[in-house]
């Protein structure tokens, strides 16, 4: 069965063609566009505008702990502001790396890439959590209120850090010659809370009550903008499937006809 369309909202994501090159074939490097280039560099500059005020934050902190009688309560606020930040940070630079993702040819530079958020959260928490642990000024169970705070904030912070699928110029590229070579095009369809992207606008995943609008574009776009970065199983059947049997119907048909010579005769027979 055909893609028989879709009575929701569709709405086309812009650009994006030019990045991957739709019509190719084989699997071929994968190259930011220009436009998801400028977003990735905007989101990398709040990024980091973040982390430094996170580490801005850690500072005021430390400065604190030398003021006798250390104050608890302004210790928290900066401890908890520190992490607002470093949160911030860390999702934005995440999305980023979506926008303009690095190669895996380079392990260094990708791992570093990726997990930069949790590297950066050390930097942002363990000196002041040492420092808290360490400190001779503040009473048993003020140290412990505090550096337990802190330390959470350490371990928040790293793992909002970490990306768990950190998206590969590799894996665009793969996957974006997955779609066109089952499909012909680099074209899919997915939704505002779905984890994958389909290939048919009405595939019964999408085309749900729920839904009142389905978003199209690249393979790399519904990565860029919902971080999906999974194929549909049932709209990855449902091509294999309909290829098969339109090559079935065509073969045994020609095969079948008693006098294939005659055929278009007799269809002109049928019509008249
Ligand atoms: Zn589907």
């Amino acid at each position: 069965m055909p893609d028989m369309g879709t009575k929701k909202k569709l709405t086309q994501v812009e650009g994006g063609e030019s990045s991957s090159a739709a019509q190719a074939k084989d699997t071929k490097p994968f190259v930011a566009s220009d436009e998801s280039k400028a977003k990735a560099k905007k989101f990398r500059i709040f990024s980091i505008i973040s982390w430094i005020a996170a580490i801005g934050l850690e500072v005021g902190a430390i400065l604190m702990l030398k003021k006798v009688p250390v104050n608890t309560t302004w210790l928290i606020v900066l401890i908890v502001a520190d992490l607002i930040f470093a949160v911030i940070g860390n999702l934005l630079w995440k999305k980023a790396n979506r926008f303009d993702p690095a190669s895996e040819k380079e392990p260094f530079k990708f791992f570093v890439q990726n997990q930069l958020g949790a590297i950066i959260a050390v930097i942002a928490f363990l000196p002041l959590v040492i420092l808290i642990f360490t400190n001779k000024d503040m009473k048993g169970k003020q140290k412990g209120l505090v550096g337990a705070i802190a330390v959470i904030a350490l371990l928040i912070a790293g793992f909002t850090g970490i990306d768990f699928n950190p998206p590969s110029q590799e894996q665009y590229a793969q996957q974006t010659a997955q779609v066109e070579q089952l499909t012909g095009q680099n074209h899919v369809f997915w939704t505002k809370s779905g984890q994958r992207y389909h290939l048919f606008s009405d595939c019964y995943h999408i085309n749900t009550r729920k839904t009142d609008e389905i978003f199209e574009g690249t393979v790399a776009q519904a990565r860029e903008l919902k971080n999906i970065s999974e194929l549909c199983n049932t709209c990855e059947d449902r091509w294999k499937k309909e290829k098969g049997v339109f090559a079935e119907k065509v073969e045994p048909q020609a095969a079948g006809e008693e006098k294939p010579e005659t055929a278009p005769e007799a269809e002109e027979t049928i019509t008249e």
